[in-house]
């Protein structure tokens, strides 16, 4: 899976699934933008690069931003000469049943995981068609399939990311760009370091290979989906979740 100096935008890669995503891609020859809205925790990102032979460049963005995002993304084409791979990670969560779900915690997650999506592909696609080459991921998660209570704000943007692939795949497929999603299960990060023990417990009594996921898990599925060994295949949903949801 030689990526072949292809230049990758990875969101949210400041740390967790987005850091293991950037690894992965510059480990298989990639040269990357380390995009997080945390530029301390992006630059501790790029230091692991430091003795690979990659370019990897640390970008502070915040991609509810709509022109945050568009200037973020001319100064990769700038300082990185064009863009091939775009991997929009970045998510946040805000769980509350719903009766006690502010508007505040509705729209936090929607701008960022749904209207992030939006403005970084809106803000690439340009030069990928130009180019006519690009690949795009986009990490959903299994509770835009299954849904879980408390948070039907996230629930509903991963929902939406996956209607929002199959619709750029479609869109775009005739340019050679491919774009798909990978719904991760759960995952150790410290999106789910704050599970009290039991709840733990519990959540992997339903998950049929026994274990929560590890970062790397779901970087292995982005990283076929970015190479070449995966060019006919566009508009799908990759699971990573150890069997729980299929
Ligand atoms: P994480 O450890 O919380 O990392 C997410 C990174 O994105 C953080 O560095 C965060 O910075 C950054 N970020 C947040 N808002 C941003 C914004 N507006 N603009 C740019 N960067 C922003 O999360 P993770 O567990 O690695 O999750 C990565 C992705 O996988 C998310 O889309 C998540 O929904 C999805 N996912 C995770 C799991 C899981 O179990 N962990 C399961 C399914 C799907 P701050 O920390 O400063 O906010």
């Amino acid at each position: 899976m030689e990526l072949n100096e292809k230049v990758a935008i990875v969101t949210g890669a400041g740390q967790g699934i987005g850091r293991a995503i950037t690894l992965k891609l510059a480990a298989n020859g990639a040269n990357i933008v380390v995009v997080d809205v945390n530029l301390e925790r992006a630059n501790e990102t790029v230091s692991h690069l430091e003795s690979s032979e990659r370019k990897a460049i640390a970008l502070k963005a915040d991609i509810s931003s709509t022109k945050e995002t568009e200037d973020m993304i001319e100064e990769s084409v700038k300082k990185m000469g064009g863009i091939h791979i775009l991997v929009n990670n970045a998510g946040i969560t805000r769980d509350k049943l719903l009766l006690r779900m502010k508007e505040d915690d509705w729209d936090a997650v929607l701008d960022v995981n749904l209207k992030g999506v939006f403005n970084c592909t809106k803000a690439v696609i340009r030069h990928m068609s130009k180019q006519r080459y690009g690949r795009i991921v986009n990490i959903a998660s299994i509770v835009g399939e299954m849904g879980n209570a408390g948070q039907a704000n996230y629930a509903a943007s991963k929902a939406g990311v996956i209607g929002f692939t199959k619709t750029v795949a479609r869109e775009f497929a005739a340019r050679n760009i491919t774009c798909n999603a990978v719904a991760p299960g759960f995952i150790e990060t410290a999106m789910t370091d704050s599970l009290p023990e039991n709840a733990r417990e519990e959540l992997t009594k339903q998950i049929p290979m026994g274990r929560l996921g590890k970062p790397d898990d779901v970087a292995e599925s982005v990283l076929f989906l970015v190479s070449d060994s995966s060019s006919y295949i566009t508009g799908q949903v990759v699971n990573v979740n150890g069997g729980m949801y299929m």
